[in-house]
């Protein structure tokens, strides 16, 4: 039986790069660069304000002082998105807001709080001039063209994610559209005669189909695009037929059940009769053993035990591993955290155990109850897994890291 590392090598071998696409920047969240992206202006691209206040020459303040102010001439205003014609005279000020460009001249900002009107007009909008109560240095409230970023500098390397920040970033250099690496899409298929759609009466002796929603959540999670088919009887010829339509119209295809040794465990045998190559069956995890790797016409297959936990924890360690090498992130494993036992935990058997966990905010770990792969109960409560070697016990107080994930 396959090593969860050897079978985590196996998958990223076999994976074959999908192509790039250019989309536009709203459409592009959570992609991957596929090049590096070099900035075409200096960020901020000019001189501006960063107060609401008064542009002035640092040199014509002196020591102004709420006892000794200076007064200087209004000149104008800028107000956002405007600009100043010509030069500010001499001996005069301008009314500028945040982020409003300095008119040449100016050097600096005094803030509105530092100064008041000078006039028996006080209340009028534009009063002839402004008494100044405290200096100003050169540079004072100025964000400075290009102190952000200078045009020609890198803002965007190969295999970085579009997170927030940076599509902020691309944003504000004016970029329209990014060329990223194409969103993996999977096909979702759940296969058992028990299985009934969600959202109607129940028939006796079925249950509700559970895993392609959860695996749809974990899919969009992990940057994916999944698209999931009907539920597929334990027929031979079905699962084949509906294996082939899946393939076709995906760059991988996820089933989830029949994978085990049932007499009704078609999954290996239609994936097979449609072609397909098996790369490995069987990994040393709990849950999840019955994994099934394959691979067809250069898309990949996998084929997830179908018991839910089993489908869950087989997806965040295999599957998601090759979803995000896909889309060319360097990082394929699952980010984990430190953590503080509440309690012991046991492992007796003889494969590392996946266990589901709470972790709280103080970073106090808790098993989330039994751990049989049928319970989702323990499932949706649980936000982190703990890996427990074969034969092993660790008391409460242990240091631990959590696996967490996305979606
Ligand atoms: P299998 O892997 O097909 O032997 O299924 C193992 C267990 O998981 C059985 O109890 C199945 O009824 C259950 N199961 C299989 N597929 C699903 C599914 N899509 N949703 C919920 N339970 C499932
Ligand atoms: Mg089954």
């Amino acid at each position: 039986m396959l090593s969860l590392e050897e079978a985590q090598a196996r998958i990223l071998a076999a994976l074959e790069p999908l192509p790039f696409e250019s989309v536009s920047l709203p459409s592009a969240a959570g992609r991957v660069l596929a090049e590096e992206i070099i900035s075409p202006m200096d960020l901020p691209a000019f001189d501006n304000s960063a107060m609401d206040g008064y542009a002035v020459r640092a040199e014509e303040m002196g020591a102004a002082s709420l006892e000794s102010p200076v007064r200087l001439k209004l000149a104008g205003q800028v107000a956002a998105g405007g600009t100043f014609s010509g030069q500010v005279p001499p001996g005069s000020c301008v009314r500028i807001f945040t982020g409003s460009a300095l008119p040449a001249g100016t050097n600096a900002v005094v803030m509105q709080e530092d100064t008041r009107p000078d006039s028996e007009l006080a209340s009028s909008k534009m009063p002839p001039s402004i008494l100044f109560l405290d200096g100003a240095r050169r540079g004072e409230n100025v964000r400075h063209a290009g102190e952000d970023v200078r045009q020609g500098a890198p803002i965007g390397a190969a295999g970085d994610r579009l997170n927030s920040g940076r599509l902020a970033l691309l944003a504000a250099v004016g970029l329209g559209e990014v060329r990223v690496h194409r969103a993996p899409r999977l096909s979702l298929l759940a296969t058992g005669s028990e299985l009934m759609e969600p959202g109607q009466p129940r028939n006796a002796g079925k249950i509700f189909e559970s895993n392609r929603i959860m695996l749809a959540s974990l899919v969009a999670g992990a940057g994916g695009v999944p698209r999931t088919y009907p539920i597929v009887p334990d027929r031979l010829e079905e699962t084949t037929r509906a294996l082939e339509q899946a393939f076709a119209e995906s760059d991988g295809v996820i089933t989830s059940g029949g994978v085990s040794v049932g007499d009704f465990d078609f999954v290996k045998s239609a994936f097979e009769e449609l072609g397909g190559t098996m790369e490995f069956w069987r990994v040393a995890i709990k849950p999840g053993k019955p994994f099934v790797f394959g691979k067809w016409r250069g898309k990949l297959f996998f084929g997830l035990p179908g018991n839910p936990v089993s489908a869950f924890v087989t997806f965040l360690l295999l599957v998601r591993t090759a979803l995000r090498r896909w889309q060319g992130l360097a990082e394929v494993t699952l980010p984990s955290h430190p953590g503080v036992l509440t309690e012991p935990v046991t492992n007796r058997g003889d494969r590392r155990h996946f266990l589901r966990v709470q972790v709280d905010a103080e970073s106090r770990v808790r098993s989330v109850g039994a751990q049989a792969s049928h319970l989702l109960g323990g499932l949706a409560a649980a936000n982190g897994l703990l890996d427990l070697a074969p034969e092993t016990t660790l008391p409460a107080g242990a240091t631990v890291r959590v696996l967490q994930w996305e979606g």
